[in-house]
């Protein structure tokens, strides 16, 4: 049975390659009728913040990432057998598990304080410990009385090898890595022997997760080692590069995942997008994948070892795919709240009519946001008309006024006030005016709108209704009118 999870630190919001680390497992888990586990890894107090829990579990629910296992998280209760799912409720296991391996003689008391080992670094510059307590005899372990100590992990000799599934065989000499520390004198786990005790105790069969951990592997393979536990397998995939090419900083608008949410972008979108940052489906140049298309696909073989770069306008051209993809209705309720927080009054329209205007606007729309440029119109008088527009539509107003009187005329007429009919009446006037059909759709389009683009004209129309389309003609025809006038 696979067992996958995502373990974040909660000390900031749900970044993107968190993001795409909890895809890779939730659709492997998924593929594969396995268990899909969130766990948090909260032992940092003073970086944790409660806030950023909320953020995160938010982030996963929105892309529809959920977990079999985990804590519990707004009305949902803990779920799993395996739990707590959070670090900070499992200290006293990591705490025995660090004296089992001390009374093993697998880990060793040293008594050196932080100061006294500033100076002791490896090549790289990063400290490292010289292994002064590594061998105290028991007398001079005694004779430190209540001195404090930490508990540090006895680094065998040799080698570590990684069979990793996206890097491939992977070696590391043990020796670049020193006795860490794996209790602190106050007692608190360090960070490789809190995560090794959980994917142990919680059955974890495959780790995957971002490459910026592949050195800290060798060491959490040792304690696997040290303590007898079945390894699980391990797969490290590549970082999320920003636009410019560098780490996704944590700093730029669209690092935290509901950043997205507030640009209008559907998270079907956002899925596909971060999945195919690093994996890529064996049908060649494939990229619209719906959820379950791509737990059908999913393989971690076909993970690349080469980080990828963001790409906006990708995932914008994504977006607007998933956007025609929803059917009307759904879109409908997706475009309500976007409408009402920016000030349209939903309630005076029906149901129906609500889901028309979706209809007509599903094509135009590269994120959900822009409803409220393509719809303004139909919640508010058209107070202005876009002075481009308008220098090149209504040129003559003379001209304009007649033809929109000619239109006025013949859509008074009209009983039943749909699309095909006022077609027709549009039609109808192209002929008696001779014009073309642009010829009058475009400036008519700007009487009623206020702009040059929009959704499809004779859909627009029936979706304003006969009044305020007559309305907004007779505005055009009086500012055009007044226009003259002052000429
Ligand atoms: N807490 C770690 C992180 O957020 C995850 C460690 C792991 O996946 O093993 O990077």
């Amino acid at each position: 049975m696979i067992r996958t999870r995502i373990a974040p630190s909660p000390s900031g919001f749900l970044h993107i390659g968190t993001a795409k680390t909890a895809l890779y497992n939730w659709l492997f888990a998924r593929k594969n009728n396995g268990t899909f586990i969130l766990r948090l890894e909260d032992t940092d107090a003073e970086r944790t913040d409660e806030q950023f829990v909320q953020g995160m579990c938010e982030g996963f629910k929105w892309l529809g990432i959920d977990w079999d296992e985990g804590p519990p998280f707004g009305d949902v209760s803990e779920k799993g057998n395996y739990g707590p799912y959070r670090q900070s409720q499992r200290k006293e296991l990591y705490q025995k598990i660090a004296y089992q391996l001390l009374e093993k003689g697998k880990a060793y008391k040293c008594f050196c304080s932080k100061e006294s080992l500033e100076s002791y670094k490896d090549e790289a510059g990063n400290l490292y410990y010289p292994g002064f307590c590594r061998n105290l005899t028991p007398e001079q372990i005694r004779e430190k009385g209540d001195a404090p100590y930490v508990l540090r992990f006895r680094v065998p000799e040799g080698e570590t090898v990684i069979e990793d599934l996206i890097q491939g065989t992977v070696r590391f000499n043990n020796s670049q890595y020193d006795d860490f520390v794996i209790l602190r004198a106050n007692g608190d786990p360090v960070f490789h022997l809190a995560v090794v005790v959980d994917d142990i105790y919680m059955k974890i069969t495959h780790i995957i997760r971002g490459d910026d951990h592949l050195t800290n592997t060798p060491r959490h393979v040792m304690l696997f080692n040290a303590l007898n536990a079945p390894l699980p397998k391990h797969a490290h995939h590549p970082l999320v590069l920003d636009e410019q090419g560098r780490k996704y900083s944590k700093r730029l608008h669209g690092a935290n995942v509901l950043d997205w949410r507030d640009d209008g972008y559907v998270p079907e979108a956002i899925v596909n997008y971060v999945a195919l940052l690093g994996w890529t489906s064996e049908e060649e140049n494939r990229e619209f994948f719906t959820l379950p298309e791509l737990i059908q696909y999913f393989s971690i073989e076909r993970i690349g070892k080469s980080p990828a770069r963001f790409d906006r306008r990708k995932l914008e051209w994504l977006n607007g795919l998933h956007i025609r993809h929803l059917s009307p209705e759904d879109l409908r309720n997706r475009l309500i709240p976007i409408l009402e927080k920016n000030g349209f009054d939903t309630s005076t329209k029906s149901k129906e009519w609500l889901t028309k205007l979706a209809h007509i606007c599903q094509e135009k729309l590269p994120t959900l946001n822009r409803i409220v440029f393509l719809s303004d119109f139909f919640f508010n008088e058209v107070e202005a008309y876009e002075p481009e527009a308008e220098a090149k539509l209504w040129k003559s107003p003379q001209q304009i006024i007649v033809y929109f009187e000619k239109i006025q005329d013949k859509l008074s007429q009209i009983e039943l006030w749909e699309h095909d009919s006022l077609k027709k009446a549009y039609e109808e006037c192209c002929a008696e005016l001779n014009v073309k059909f642009g010829a009058l759709v475009n400036p008519s389009r700007l009487a009623l709108t206020g702009k040059s683009v929009g959704p499809g004209f004779f859909e627009l129309t029936e979706l304003l209704g006969k009044e305020v389309t007559l309305n907004r003609l007779n505005r055009a025809i009086e500012y055009l009118k007044a226009k003259e006038a002052k000429s």
